[in-house]
């Protein structure tokens, strides 16, 4: 029988052209209680795999697809696998596709830390250029609640560790994670590591949990929310933690982006040229009759 490549579980959205090639399985951590994306998606254990395997599966991709021009390495944190096995196989693919314009991985903050400036130049070396990192939340209550594993001043560290190096950032910030009581501590804390960092990207979702349905298992944050411990943001509330994150946001070359179907709101542009008019148009739809909205809330849906 033909090898068939495995595949990662999830990708991000702007991936959607890459080579797609799997170095690891699930996530290590898997301990954040808003996620639980893999055990819910049928990847509930971690392993690595071994280097033979996912050579072969960049020689049979790179057969299937000679002229792809960007790849990502999944899963959620393929750096813990190891730099060396990282290295190899991003060797391997450049050197099966050197017409790639750009290799892109998932990682935490935590890994990248432990990776050091050295390890993240070393990367940069290998031909990784870009990163996709969950900053969820810039407030350090807020990622301690959520058991993140990542302080905002760590977060702030391996960004410059990375734009040094030459690789680009791309964060995902989760409006409601800090619920309707630490909000604005949430979206303070979001945009003075925003302010502080100017990534290349800001990627903007909103909370959504998994449920049992999904996969049999559920996101830890729903116990919470049945225990009353945590209580989630209203459609209206995630808006407006969308107002005020454009508006604290700084002029930088950022581009914001609302890449995700389940944003109730979608405004994208660079930080220094289309602020202003992001902002008009998130007022504007503040400014609809609550009946309006509210339809609208109801047909982009929820999960929490
Ligand atoms: S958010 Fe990322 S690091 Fe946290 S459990 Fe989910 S996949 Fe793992």
């Amino acid at each position: 029988m033909a090898h068939l490549p495995e595949k990662p579980i999830i990708r991000p959205p702007s991936e959607w052209r890459s080579l797609l090639v799997r170095i690891t399985r699930g996530c290590r951590w898997n301990r954040c209680r808003f996620c639980g994306i893999y055990p819910a998606l049928g990847e509930p254990e971690f392993s690595v795999r071994p280097i033979d395997d996912i050579k072969a599966d960049i020689d049979t991709l790179s057969a299937m697809h000679p002229c792809p021009e960007t790849a990502f390495f999944g899963d959620a944190d393929p750096l813990t696998g190891g730099i060396d096995l990282f290295s190899e196989a991003a060797r391997h693919l450049w050197q099966a596709l050197p017409g790639l314009r750009r290799l892109t991985c998932y990682a935490r903050a935590s890994t990248l830390w432990k990776t050091g400036r050295e390890g993240i130049a070393r990367l940069a070396h290998e031909g990784l250029n870009r990163v996709h990192m969950g900053l969820e939340s810039g407030s350090a209550t807020v990622l301690n609640f959520h058991r993140k594993g990542q302080s905002p001043e760590m977060v702030q560290a391996v960004t410059e560790w990375l734009s040094s190096s030459g690789i680009e950032t791309s964060f995902y910030v989760l409006l409601g994670l800090g619920g309707s009581d630490n909000w604005e501590e949430h979206i303070r804390g979001t945009a003075a590591v925003i302010n502080a960092t100017a990534p290349d990207f800001v990627r903007i979702r909103r909370l959504w949990l998994y449920t049992q349905k999904d996969a049999g298992q559920e996101s830890p944050l729903w116990k919470m929310v049945r225990e009353g411990k945590f209580h989630p943001q209203s459609p209206e509330g995630t808006v407006r933690e969308m107002e005020l994150l454009v508006e604290l946001l700084e002029s930088s070359p950022t581009f914001l982006i609302c890449d995700h179907a389940n944003n109730f709101i979608n405004v994208s542009g660079r930080l220094d040229e289309n602020r202003k008019e992001m902002l008009t148009e998130i007022r504007e739809f503040l400014a609809l009759p609550q009946q309006v909205k509210n339809e609208h809330y109801r047909a982009t849906g929820s999960r929490i």
